[in-house]
């Protein structure tokens, strides 16, 4: 059977997320589909999969929603579902960056590049090019020459940039992001700020992926994704390469693991020689931590 990933969000106000939640999720369990979806007075962001017929039926749902009619959906092939379960939270933004004063994508955002442009303006001198995500995420992959923000969680990320990049405003800035939505709010916070000349990747990495002229081109290393697939390839083109490194012994490695502890959970890129040695734990506090769940799963197997 084949199967599909939507990949999705919409600005747009919807005004009671709860009475929303309760309607959707009937409509997505009538379907079939698995997945995550956040539902905010701000809108909508998603990530499903189901076989084809069930993620044409949920698109022409949607769309036949005047609030959703004009929604873009980041479709890819998959062999199986991405998910579990179906899952829909109320969030108060459906992305968090927490702004003290927040942004509304739909009066303040950056330009908006499809992947051609992009990939032509990311050539230009003088430009920086700052990835929206956290560091986990860059570290399995990115494009050249682009600015890593050493933070873990997207609301850190407004903090980063005025220690780091508030010398730069006058420059040519570009962001990017998995699907694009992150950068929706993040370059309106960049203009917000005094950066001059923002541009955001339209459709994210995962629409620069697919794009049959760019194929991928500028990226290093695979795209992570927030599913139980983890990570996509993007550049399609001969020059791919592994960026990835284990977090212990440096050899490249794309796989990734949650640290053992369950109160750390941290995102380690780990080969599997590392992952034993280190019981699949960041540090020593981790490792002695006494729920660490490696030592548990492997206790368990002694045991059965
Ligand atoms: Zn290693
Ligand atoms: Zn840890």
């Amino acid at each position: 059977m084949e199967y599909q990933v939507l990949l999705y969000y919409k600005y747009t106000p919807i005004e009671d997320p709860t009475l929303f939640k309760e309607e959707h999720m009937a409509l997505c369990e009538e379907i079939g589909l698995k997945g995550r979806i956040l539902v905010a007075n701000e809108g909508i962001n998603g990530t499903v999969s189901g076989t084809v017929a069930q993620t044409e039926a949920y698109m022409a749902a949607l769309k036949s929603d005047a609030r959703f009619a004009d929604m873009i959906f980041k479709i890819e092939k998959s062999d199986e579902h991405a998910f579990k379960k179906m899952k829909i939270k109320v969030k108060r933004e459906i992305v968090n960056l927490s702004l003290e004063d927040d942004v509304n994508p739909n009066e303040l955002t950056g330009n908006h590049l499809p992947p051609e442009e992009f990939y032509k303006a990311m050539q230009e001198d003088d430009v920086i090019i700052i990835d929206a995500r956290n560091t986990y995420e860059y570290d399995l992959g990115h494009f050249k020459n682009a600015i890593r923000p050493d933070v873990e969680t997207f609301r850190d990320l407004p903090d980063w940039i005025r220690d780091n990049l508030s010398d730069q405003k006058d420059k040519k800035v570009l962001t990017y992001c998995t699907g694009g939505i992150r950068c929706e709010k993040f370059s309106g916070f960049l203009l917000k700020e005094g950066f001059q000349d923002v541009s955001q990747l339209e459709g994210g990495i995962i629409t620069y992926g697919y794009d049959e002229n760019v194929q991928g081109r500028l990226w290093d290393g695979k795209c992570y994704v927030f599913d139980e697939r983890i990570s996509v390839p993007v550049n399609r083109t001969e020059e791919s390469t592994v960026v990835g490194k284990c977090y212990y012994c440096g050899n490249p490695e794309e796989r990734y693991v949650k640290c053992g502890n369950p109160d750390c959970n941290k995102h380690l890129l780990l080969c599997e020689d590392c992952e034993h040695e280190h019981i699949r734990s960041c540090s020593q506090e981790c490792k002695d931590h006494p729920h660490n769940r490696y030592v548990k799963e492997h206790s368990e197997q002694v045991h059965s």
